[in-house]
């Protein structure tokens, strides 16, 4: 075997040096079931598979021949510049992360590493991303559909992010009613974040507002606690587990968590979704954007001012203000109606 030395001075001859490539594979929550096929052809392709050693364990029918790296928690930077090294040598480097490597994972140190290494995308060596279902994904799977409207996923981990950014966007989601993945809830060492993130949301949901605790999802020993906001610290949480935490129309039935969609707003549900008076299949709902600009010009008419309309629809006063001083327009006719639903 060439040591990487040896290899970096082919560099010399450019035509023959392989190339090398790294790639950022992420293999899903943690079943082989669960895992893409281009996660695995990757790993099978790799002269080097890099990662913690349960991720390692998943894969160990494809490592045969292979050079593996088994690392610890806190070494993310270190498996970057190893990995660069090595496909500067011309080797195939595999990184495994769980789930989505761009989610709280490789993606982002490995980049920096390569820039900071003078690293550009023309450059011999190749980076791949290859994506993979991430926590909130397989968590959501497994509980129903909490998902199917906005939402977004916070990290309480302070380890690299001030505690104020975290309280700070916590608080704005749970004001903006945005369904929430939890991610690094707890470990250990890190118990009090979670109670603060539940005393934010308490200010702005109901305490009986559904959370779902999804520990090892899609491992051996994976489990599933429902529960409400006022008691989700209580839970048992851990390193593994995600929390999801519903917005204020998102339900428990027959045990599974569901956030509308919102076709009841459209939809008579009960009347075998038949569309409601005033609204058009097709068409954005009455309140969407141009109805709802048609309500504010009719109610600054009746001599609600800026300031009270802003109060009322619980947006800023600049925007009624600008908003207002815009004409409605209608879309032209004619345009596609077809909106996709995925
Ligand atoms: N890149 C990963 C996230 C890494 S951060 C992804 O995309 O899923 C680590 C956190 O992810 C854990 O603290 C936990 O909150 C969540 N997580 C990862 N795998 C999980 C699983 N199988 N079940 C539940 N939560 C998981």
């Amino acid at each position: 075997m060439t040591s990487i030395d040896t290899a970096g001075a082919v560099g010399e001859a450019p035509a023959a040096a392989p190339a090398g490539k790294i790639m950022l594979v992420g293999i899903g929550p943690g079943s082989v079931e669960h895992m893409t096929q281009r996660a695995r052809a990757a790993i099978a392709e790799a002269d080097v598979v890099v990662g913690y050693v349960t991720y390692i364990k998943l894969v160990a029918d494809l490592l045969k021949g292979k050079e593996v790296v088994r690392k610890g928690m806190t070494e993310e930077l270190d498996r970057a510049v190893h990995a660069l090294e090595a496909a500067r040598a011309g080797k195939k480097v595999a990184l495994i992360s769980s789930g989505d490597a761009g989610v709280y994972g490789m993606a982002g140190p490995t980049y920096e590493v390569l820039f900071q290494a003078g690293w550009t995308p023309d450059d011999p060596v190749q980076l791949e991303i290859i994506p993979g279902a991430s926590a909130l994904n397989a968590c959501a799977a497994l509980v129903g559909a909490p998902l199917t409207h906005d939402f977004c996923a916070i990290s309480l981990s302070d380890l690299l992010t001030p505690w104020p950014v975290i309280a700070r966007r916590l608080d704005a989601v749970a004001y903006a009613d945005f369904v929430v993945a939890l991610y690094n809830p707890k470990s250990g060492r890190r118990t009090r974040q979670i109670v603060e993130a539940q005393r934010l949301f308490l200010r702005h949901r109901r305490p009986d507002t559904p959370v779902a605790v999804v520990k090892s999802a899609y491992r051996r020993r994976q489990h599933i606690e429902f529960t409400t906001l006022d008691k989700m610290a209580e839970c048992d949480i851990g390193m593994l587990s995600t929390v999801l935490i519903g917005n204020s129309a998102t339900f428990i039935s027959h045990g599974l968590m569901v956030t509308p969609r919102g076709y009841a707003n459209k939809y008579d549900v009960e009347q075998g979704f038949e569309t409601r008076e005033g609204e058009k299949a097709g068409r954005s709902l009455s309140t969407g954007l141009l109805g709802w600009l048609e309500t504010l010009q009719a109610q600054q008419a009746q001599g609600h001012t800026v300031a009270d309309l802003a109060r009322l629809h619980r947006l800023p006063v600049e925007y009624i203000a600008a908003t207002l001083a815009e004409p409605v327009e209608e879309a032209p006719a004619g345009e596609s109606v077809a909106e996709s639903e995925g």
